[in-house]
């Protein structure tokens, strides 16, 4: 067992000060750090305070009972995994069924047996760091499935997806939107010459300068190798154009800087745009970004052509 007792903290919730007390110390004893409180609504004050390892919770209690401040824990999202054992009298086994129906971990009954309240706390706090590390792996594994390894953008995946929804939301307010299809010149040459490393650095800077030079509620994303897409809300053809020039002036203008001295980048951008009213499919939106993207390449590249008028 890779748990440390000492670092766990169980609040005992308890009316009664005897069985409180009495409780805390054998905690102690075991290798627990404790707290105590003698009310549900103490309880939920403690809690906010300072999120326990475990909660020993009395069902029976004067005014907010133990069923109720376990539904208002289950409620909240601090509190949702929070382990949570019962501790209900021998007599009622209805209490035993709510508790459980209303999110308790598990339940002991009074006089509590130490040794198998102690196996049932093991059990629920080796559960409930395992349900962590699930959770905090399953954060982890978003973010690949989201966003490009290298860049940091969102990824063909990721980005595609906001097109489609942007698209959604653009015709359904009669609003315009734009996109930018974008490729490096030459970039071939760049690692040729000095390297693969260095490609991917200058691939990294690029995106930096990309995101840069867009507003915050715009998406940039990478479509592929050295391609990447800007999704622009809000935005029409005109406007669009005064992004993409914007765009080429970062890159372009200021060689990027690596190792062996300064490497010039250019780019090729191909726009397109949804003007307000209009219906399209984003695919195909993306097809003519991508059109004219080939139309600024076939006419000598480091520059932006509008779809319809390369
Ligand atoms: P063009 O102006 O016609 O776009 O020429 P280009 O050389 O940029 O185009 P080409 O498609 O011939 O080559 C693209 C290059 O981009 C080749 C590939 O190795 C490089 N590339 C793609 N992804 C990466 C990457 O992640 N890192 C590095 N360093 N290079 C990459
Ligand atoms: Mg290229
Ligand atoms: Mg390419």
């Amino acid at each position: 067992m890779n748990r440390e007792p000492r670092k766990c903290h169980v609040l005992v919730v308890d009316d009664e000060p005897a069985n409180r007390d009495l409780l805390c110390r054998r905690l102690q004893r075991a290798g627990y750090g404790t707290s105590s409180a003698a009310s549900a609504e103490e309880a939920w004050r403690l809690i906010g305070e300072r999120l326990p390892s475990l909660v020993l919770l009395d069902v029976c209690m004067p005014g907010v009972s133990g069923l109720d401040l376990l539904a208002r824990l289950r409620g909240q999202t601090s509190t949702r995994l929070l382990p949570i054992i019962m501790v209900t009298s021998m007599s009622d086994s209805s209490d035993v069924v709510n508790a459980i129906q209303g999110g308790a971990n598990d339940y002991v009954t009074k006089p509590i047996d130490l040794p198998v309240l102690l196996a049932r706390m093991e059990t629920h706090l080796r559960m409930a760091s395992l349900v962590t590390q699930l959770e905090s792996q399953g954060r982890i594994l978003a973010h690949l499935a989201a966003f490009d390894d290298l860049t940091g953008l969102y990824n063909r995946r990721s980005v595609g997806a906001a097109i489609q929804a942007g698209c959604q939301r653009a015709q359904e307010r009669h609003h315009p939107l734009a996109l930018l299809m974008l490729d490096l010149d030459h970039f071939k040459e760049v690692n040729d010459r000095h390297g693969h490393a260095v490609g991917d650095a200058v691939l990294k800077e690029l995106a930096a300068r990309l995101a840069a030079a867009v507003r915050d509620s715009d998406v940039v994303g990478r479509h592929g190798g050295e391609e990447f897409v800007v999704m622009l809300p809000d935005t029409d053809a005109r406007a669009a154009l005064a992004v993409a020039e914007r765009i080429r002036g970062a890159i372009g203008g200021t060689p990027f800087a690596c190792n062996s001295g300064p490497i010039p980048v250019t780019v090729s951008i191909g726009a397109s745009a949804l003007a307000a009213g209009e219906s399209v499919v984003p695919c195909q939106l993306l097809e003519e970004a991508d059109r004219a993207l080939y139309e600024a390449k076939r006419a000598g590249r480091d520059r932006v052509v509008l779809f319809g008028q390369g």
